[in-house]
């Protein structure tokens, strides 16, 4: 297994591939562990991070989507619900059953129609129901989730489930990279090239090594500057998996024939701590001001509250929450929970652009579109909720591929459209059949049986039951990699910032063997402290930068630039302007935070 990006490299400058493909979210990378499961030569060209796009920034549930059945899209939710079940199977430590309040005001009718609704949820999954809905009192309410007139009157209990989307997006990728395939992180296609009408391969800028070593923390925003090495890669068919960037890559395509237009439609979050909101349940608030739906979900410690479907016009690179939007969620929010929620209890917001997908005029297969909302012809939309969120493949003329729409949950299902088509417009034959429905991904051999030890696993290797437990649920079965540095160096099981379960011994296995290039790898989708942590990471970057530095090269010059990258980037999980309430920082708000604030603004 190539384990340095150096090696990834190389072997994508010497190579020529049965496969490549452009763009390393969820999508991407499904693709690529599709095809190297069927035994192609698979290369995977992201230009930033693994699940550095759209990948991160989801409501993190694997699910069904109670909502659209509202759209009558009853096979789309069937075949989500069928991934839920078969994803719970092929990674059970980052997928995981989580029970959802389903809330109702008004009268028997009104909770007769949500009965009926959810009745139709639990047959849709059949025998991968992950237990039936059930009647919810207001007492039971009131403990599991407190909500407030009229909502406090009870509910229903229904079942979906949840994962850490960039550490999912991660482990596919490693899956795919144990068995061969190559992924270079941080290269950027910049063209196309084509022989004959045909695309044999692609251009690819190094975005890394364009990045200016002078940048100090004053000159954080110009990272990444335009330059930079550009080398050819060959392959006998291209997939392009760029998300809400789809476009882009088929204007390189200029003779591809293809006229899809990718919709980029919004969602915003804000993160809270769950002292603040203390569900022991998510929460699915159905009625908005302007008629979306809202969530509560507790995540790792803390809740997450948000919305997606925003028509969007914006910056498809660094989407973030605006005020308005922070607005919306809390006065929402306020009108369900008894806890009312202020700007003052936002730990993060966040905020990501799901790649819808309107078909104008080409050649589609994959995914379903009973509505016809997604056809030519099909009812136009200025809004994004009515919107299909099934995926479509787009093949062009020149053998270009392109994926588009649909879930994190369906990835898989996306994938294999993807590389059958891919397959159909190169005549390339796959060496084997492979089903991803009983692959099970890296960590996940094993972790059943390590899960019943954890408390022995802590005591064995010299740390707490609870830090045992918190690496079994991140890395499954190689936790036990990570507690053999922490065996080797108990330094490693310090905490990386006192209220995440998080230690040091992480970031050092994550360099390793994790993909890991830069210091946002590690602190942003590694860990999540971008989201969890008040400082986003800031106040330990220095710190973490240091203890990585000899696993990645990095000298004293490249350390201080990489914190300075860090903390400008960090500034995105202030969006939507929640600092500006005359609060500049938290209690236990550290020196190089405040400065971190001052440099972004
Ligand atoms: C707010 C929100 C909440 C959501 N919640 C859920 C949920 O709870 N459950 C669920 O199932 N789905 C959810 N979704 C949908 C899901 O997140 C997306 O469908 C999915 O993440 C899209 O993945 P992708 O790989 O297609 O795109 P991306 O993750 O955006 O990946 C595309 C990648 O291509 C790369 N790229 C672009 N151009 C180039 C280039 N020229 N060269 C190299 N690389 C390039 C980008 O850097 C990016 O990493 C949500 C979406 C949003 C917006």
């Amino acid at each position: 297994m190539i384990r340095t990006r150096h090696d990834h490299l190389h072997a994508l400058k010497t190579q020529t591939f049965d496969l490549l493909v452009i763009g390393g979210g969820i999508t991407g990378v499904g693709v690529a562990l599709d095809a190297t499961a069927r035994g192609l030569r698979v290369a995977l060209i992201e230009k930033g991070d693994i699940a550095s796009g759209t990948s991160s920034w989801s409501t993190k549930l694997v699910h069904g989507g109670v909502r659209y059945l509202e759209q009558y899209d009853f096979p789309m939710v069937r075949e989500g619900l069928r991934e839920r079940h078969t994803l719970i199977h092929i990674a059970p430590y980052l997928v995981r059953r989580l029970s959802f309040l389903y809330p109702v005001k008004g009268g028997p009718l009104g909770k007769a129609f949500v009965d009926s609704g959810l009745w139709l949820y639990d047959l849709l999954a059949g025998r991968r129901a992950l237990g039936l809905h059930h009647r919810v009192g207001r007492a039971e309410e009131a403990r599991e989730a407190p909500l407030k007139a009229p909502w406090d009157g009870g509910g229903f209990s229904y079942y979906d489930s949840q994962t850490d989307d960039a550490r999912l997006a991660l482990a596919v990728m490693l899956t795919a990279v144990e068995r061969g395939a190559v992924a270079a992180t941080y290269t950027e296609v910049t063209d196309l090239i084509k022989e004959d009408g045909r695309v044999v391969g692609v251009h690819v800028r190094d975005t890394l090594a364009a990045r200016d070593l002078r940048t100090g923390p004053e000159g954080a925003a110009d990272v990444g500057g335009a330059a930079g090495p550009v080398f050819l890669v060959r392959a006998r068919t291209v997939v392009n998996a760029t998300g809400v960037w789809m476009g882009h890559i088929q204007r390189m395509d200029a003779d591809g024939g293809i006229k899809a237009q990718v919709v980029p439609s919004k969602g915003a979050h804000i993160v809270v701590p769950f002292d603040r909101l203390p569900i022991k349940t998510a929460v699915i608030m159905p009625e908005t001001s302007d008629g979306r739906v809202l969530f509560a979900v507790p995540w790792q410690g803390r809740v997450v509250v948000g919305t997606t479907d925003q028509e969007y016009r914006g910056d498809f690179d660094r989407p973030t929450a605006t005020d308005a939007e922070v607005d919306f969620i809390l006065a929402n929010a306020n009108d369900y929970l008894e806890t009312a929620l202020t700007r003052d209890d936002i730990i993060a917001t966040y905020a990501g652009l799901r790649p819808l997908i309107r078909i104008q005029d080409t050649t589609v297969s994959g995914g379903q579109d009973p509505g016809g909302r997604n056809q030519p012809g099909g009812e136009p939309s200025t809004g994004t909720k009515d919107l299909s969120r099934n995926h479509v493949v787009l093949s062009s003329p020149s053998g270009l591929v392109s994926i588009g729409g649909g879930k994190l949950t369906t990835y898989r299902l996306m994938a294999h459209d993807a590389v059958e088509a891919a397959l159909k417009a190169t005549g390339l034959e796959a060496p084997r059949r492979a089903d991803t429905s009983t692959l099970r991904l890296t960590g996940t051999p094993g972790y059943h049986e390590l899960s019943r030890h954890a408390r022995a696993l802590g005591a064995h290797y010299g740390t707490t039951p609870a830090v045992a437990r918190h690496l079994l649920d991140r890395y499954g079965a190689h936790a036990l990699a990570v507690l053999e540095l922490i065996a080797a160096r108990p330094a490693l099981a310090a905490p990386v910032v006192p209220s995440l379960g998080y230690v040091m011994a992480e970031a050092v296995y994550s360099a390793r063997h994790e993909l890991v290039t830069t210091l946002e790898d590690i602190l942003a989708r590694r860990m999540r402290l971008n989201l969890l942590d008040e400082e986003h990471g800031t106040g330990v970057a220095h710190r973490i930068a240091e203890l990585v530095a000899p696993e990645l090269g990095w000298d004293e010059a490249w350390i201080v630039a990489e914190v300075a990258r860090y903390r400008d980037y960090a500034h995105m999980a202030e969006g939507g302007g929640y600092r500006r309430d005359g609060r500049d920082g938290r209690d236990g708000r550290d020196a190089a935070a405040r400065e971190t604030v001052a440099v972004a603004r």
